[in-house]
């Protein structure tokens, strides 16, 4: 089963990377709810590779934001969508 990324999928109290992975720009943008907010500062915490992860992403959308100061919202979630197809490529496109 592929999971689409959703605006606000519900995470277990403790997430592996992959759920984590799929809500990290939305945690970022301080979107999620309370409890998964908490559940992924937890992760992050002790998961490394995630927190690098969160760092990378973190830097990648403030550096488009200085870049480009006219792209909207819609924008950035597009380019983050096509960030996140990379890593997870789906022959049927
Ligand atoms: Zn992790």
């Amino acid at each position: 089963m592929r999971l689409r990324r959703g605006p606000h999928q519900p995470l277990p109290a403790e997430p592996d990377c992959a759920q984590v992975g799929a809500v990290l720009q939305a945690y970022l943008d301080d979107e999620l709810e309370a409890p998964d907010t908490e559940a992924v500062a937890a992760h992050l915490a002790h998961c490394e590779r995630c927190d690098i992860e969160a760092e990378t992403v973190g830097r990648v959308i403030a550096a488009i934001g200085r870049q480009r100061p006219d792209l909207d919202a819609g924008a950035l979630e597009r380019l983050a969508g096509f960030v996140d197809g990379l890593a997870d490529e789906d022959p049927q496109g």
